[in-house]
C-alpha cells in the first residue's frame, strides 16, 4: 500500500473519484499482491522438480490422453472432494509433466501442495524414522491438500519402505488428494510393494475415488530426440 498509494491517489484525483474509491482501489491492489505472493510461496513449497504448466503440454503429441478430463481436473474440483488422480503410462508420455501442471494449478487455487518422487519420499521417511522424527513428518503431511507421488514402480520398496508408503497413503485417504504417476498396470503393483496384502490395501485406498488418465503413446523424449537427429546439420 505504501508503494502504490500515490499512483492510486493520482488516478482517483484525475478521474474525480472520492476517498472511498481511493481506499477500495488501494486495498484491492494490496489483496491481489498478497495473493500472488502466497501463490509463489506455495509453488516454492511444493518443490516441483521442474516447473511445468499445462500451457507447454502438447495434447496433439499424445492423443491417447483424455484432454477433456485433464482440463476438468485442472479446475481443482477433485481437491474439494478429496479425490485422487492416477496417471498411468509408459516412460516419457508426459505423466510427470501433467502431475506437475495439476500441482501448479492447485497452488494457484490456494491449495497446499507437495511433490515427491515416490522413491525419495520413502527414503526420506526411512531416514526420519532412524532419527525418531517420523511422527512429526507424518503430521505435516496431513496438513497438505494435495500430495503428488511421482514414478511409483521404477524401484521396488523394501518391506519397511512399502509399509511407510502405505502409512502415507492411508493418512491421505479421505483427508487430502493424491496424484500418483506410475508405469505399472495394477497387476504389477505387488512387485513394487512386496506384499499382496499391502498392495491390496493400498490400491483400495488410492482407487476408491479416483480419476484415471492413461497415456499409452510413444515417448515424447524419444520422438523429440529422433526429430532433432533427423534435422540436417548446419555448417
Ligand atoms: P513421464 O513422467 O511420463 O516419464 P515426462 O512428463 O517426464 O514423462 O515427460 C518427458 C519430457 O517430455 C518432459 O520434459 C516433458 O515436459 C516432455 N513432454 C512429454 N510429453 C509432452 C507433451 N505432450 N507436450 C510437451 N512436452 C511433453
Ligand atoms: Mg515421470
Amino acid at each position: 500500500m505504501g508503494r502504490e498509494w500515490e499512483a492510486v491517489a493520482a488516478s482517483c484525483a484525475k478521474e474525480g473519484r472520492d476517498y472511498g474509491d481511493f481506499l477500495l482501489g488501494l486495498t484491492e491492489r494490496e489483496l491481489i499482491e498478497r495473493e500472488q505472493r502466497a501463490a509463489e510461496r506455495r509453488i516454492k513449497g511444493a518443490k516441483f522438480p521442474v516447473l511445468k504448466t499445462i500451457d507447454s503440454f502438447d495434447f496433439a503429441a499424445q492423443p491417447t490422453i483424455n484432454e477433456l478430463l485433464m482440463r476438468q481436473l485442472l479446475s481443482g474440483e477433485y481437491l474439494e472432494a478429496r479425490e485422487n488422480i492416477l496417471l498411468i503410462g509408459n516412460s516419457g508420455t508426459g505423466k510427470t509433466h501433467l502431475a506437475t501442471a495439476l500441482g501448479f494449478a492447485a497452488c494457484t487455487q490456494g491449495r497446499k501442495v507437495r511433490f515427491w518422487s515416490a522413491t525419495a519420499l520413502v527414503t526420506h521417511m526411512l531416514e526420519l524414522r532412524e532419527q525418531q522424527d517420523l511422527k512429526r513428518f507424518l503430521t505435516q503431511i496431513e496438513k497438505h491438500e494435495l500430495l503428488v507421488l511421482d514414478e511409483l514402480g521404477y524401484v521396488p520398496f523394501s518391506k519397511d519402505g512399502a509399509e511407510l508408503l502405505f502409512e502415507v497413503v492411508s493418512r491421505a485417504y479421505e483427508r487430502l488428494s493424491l496424484i500418483v504417476t506410475t508405469n505399472l498396470p495394477f497387476e504389477q503393483w505387488t512387485e513394487v510393494m512386496g506384499s499382496e496384502r499391502l498392495t491390496g490395501a493400498l490400491l483400495d485406498r488410492v482407487t476408491h475415488r479416483v480419476h484415471i488418465i492413461e497415456a499409452n503413446g510413444e515417448s515424447y523424449r524419444l520422438k523429440d530426440a529422433r526429430k532433432r537427429h533427423k534435422k540436417p546439420r548446419k555448417g
